[in-house]
């Protein structure tokens, strides 16, 4: 049997992140997809600049950059009619700029830049079961690409293997025990950038009109544009029922929209998925953990979710590197990740949750748009960046001026506002007493924030058989 310091299943954000690092570090890391690359995956794939920054500490940014990306540089909210447009902070590093790439050419260059650090990349090898030992995973069991099986022992395996992750299904813990049901859909497509030379073809924009949310994202490589429609989730069907009239319906509910794209040719096809739950999953165990979406997903609505796949595999690389002889030490300190974890993403997790949330604009909202749109100095794009988490952007002192001068305006009723106010802060307060309390594995749900109703789906049955394995053992 080969002999790993680290096995990764999935060879995307996530995998290539938790490699890549280990690898350089000397570390023996076999990285195992069932994908051949290029491929595609179902994704919007915008990357504010802490993503963009995250490819560069994965080694991957040179690649990534000769592709001709757009450098995205500014983002644009429009609130019912507010408007603010602002620089994007730079990372510590100093990248002031997204990316957003298709997935067949951004994912297979992140293999290439894990292969260049030393890990072993096979393709079109799928993981089909773990190998364990008193009570611990020590290794994976896959097919290769002839149907032949093999096994490879490691003293970690990571599970980077996506929402329906077979690590996850095997090690028992295919059930996350936090869900929230998304309200949204996704609906998108290409187009030839009819704006290309202007401020608008290096700007990222969000216009929420009424309870629908539309975007445009200058893409790869340059000169085209990703257009994305997110209304309530239903309106999915509506979109594959008939597609040009859906298109149209929305370019009239958001006019912003219908102006940058004026004159632009007949787009790709549109794509669509309805369904995308939010979830954290016990992401850490004796000789296991998942990486990625493996162990949490969050509203695409927010785009953190490539981010945060990178930003997973990294630390959790940086967690395990120093302790890798040692199994022991290998558990204690992927659970302290998980928690190092858990404590990044749950404030973009319940952002994510309110803007899934089928509604217009809070008043409060549209009040700090304004706030926001006196200067192009970096302010409101830190939520969608990730600079700072929400509580800092946009603190009780911010939200109370806020209030008050909806309240002045009068633009929408006193009851409406103070009704959205109260609801707001309440959730917020909910939501800041969690973050405080740190407890592990956070089970929620926070009233306002987790929403009812997801229903998650039952592993394939021998992963069910697995999982009773695992439940019974424990
Ligand atoms: C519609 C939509 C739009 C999105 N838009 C954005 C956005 O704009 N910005 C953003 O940042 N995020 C976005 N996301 C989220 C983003 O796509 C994910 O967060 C990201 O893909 C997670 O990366 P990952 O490496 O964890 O997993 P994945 O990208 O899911 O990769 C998992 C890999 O594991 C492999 N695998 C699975 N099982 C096995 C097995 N048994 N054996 C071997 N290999 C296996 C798969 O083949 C796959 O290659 C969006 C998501 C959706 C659904």
């Amino acid at each position: 049997m080969e002999r790993f310091d680290v096995v990764v299943v999935g060879a995307r954000l996530a995998g290539c992140a938790v490699a890549a690092p280990l690898a350089r570090a000397g570390r023996r890391v076999l990285v195992l997809d069932r994908m051949r690359f290029p491929s595609d995956q179902l994704s919007t794939h915008v990357l504010l600049p802490s993503g963009t920054g995250e490819l560069a500490k994965l080694g991957a940014l040179p690649r990534i950059l000769a592709l001709d990306p757009t450098r995205v540089t500014h983002v644009q909210v429009v609130a019912d009619g507010v408007s603010c447009r602002e620089r994007m902070r730079p990372t510590p590093e100093g990248i002031d700029f997204g990316v957003c790439v298709p997935r067949d050419l951004q994912d297979v260059e992140l293999v290439a830049a894990a292969r260049e650090q030393g890990a072993e990349v096979r393709e079109r090898c799928a993981v089909e079961g773990l190998l364990w030992r008193a009570g611990r995973v020590c290794g994976v069991r896959y097919r290769d690409p002839d149907g032949r099986e093999h096994e490879a022992a490691a003293t970690l395996v990571v599970g980077a293997d996506g929402r329906r992750s077979t690590v996850a299904a095997h090690v028992g813990s295919w059930r996350p025990y936090r869900v929230s049901r998304n309200g949204r859909g996704l609906v998108f497509r290409y187009l030839d950038d009819p704006r290309m030379g202007t401020p608008e073809a290096t700007t990222y924009i969000q216009w929420r009109e009424g309870d629908g949310i539309a975007f445009a994202f200058p893409t790869t490589p340059a000169g085209r544009l990703l257009v994305l429609l997110m209304g309530h989730r239903d309106e999915v069907a509506d979109a594959r029922r008939d597609p040009e009239g859906y298109w149209r319906r929305k370019l009239a509910e958001h006019p912003g929209l219908a102006e940058r794209v004026a004159g632009a040719p007949q787009g790709s096809k549109l794509r669509s998925t309805g369904e995308t739950p939010a979830f954290f999953r016990a992401s850490s165990g004796p000789g296991w953990a998942l990486a990625g979406d493996a162990g949490h997903f969050k509203d695409p609505v927010t785009g953190q979710g490539m981010r945060d796949a990178l930003w997973a595999g990294r630390t959790l690389a940086e967690h395990v590197l120093a302790v890798l002889d040692d199994p022991e030490a290998v558990d204690l300190a992927t659970r302290a990740w998980e928690a190092a974890r858990d404590a990044e993403c749950l404030p973009a997790y319940h952002f994510a949750n309110s803007d899934t949330r089928v509604e217009s604009p809070s008043p409060i909202m549209r009040e700090v748009v304004r706030d926001a749109g006196r200067t192009e100095e970096p302010d409101l794009g830190d939520l969608f960046g990730r600079a700072r988490d929400p509580h800092e952007i946009v603190p009780p002192a911010r939200i109370a001026r806020a209030l008050a001068s909806a309240l002045r305006r009068g633009e929408i009723p006193r009851r409406e506002v103070l009704r959205r106010a109260l609801d707001e802060g309440r959730t917020a307060i909910r939501a800041e007493r969690e973050r405080r309390a740190a407890a592990f594995r956070a089970p929620g749900p926070i009233r306002g924030s987790d929403h009812p109703g997801a229903v998650w789906p039952a592993p394939p049955a021998s992963r069910a058989r697995d999982e009773e394995r695992v439940e019974a053992a424990a």
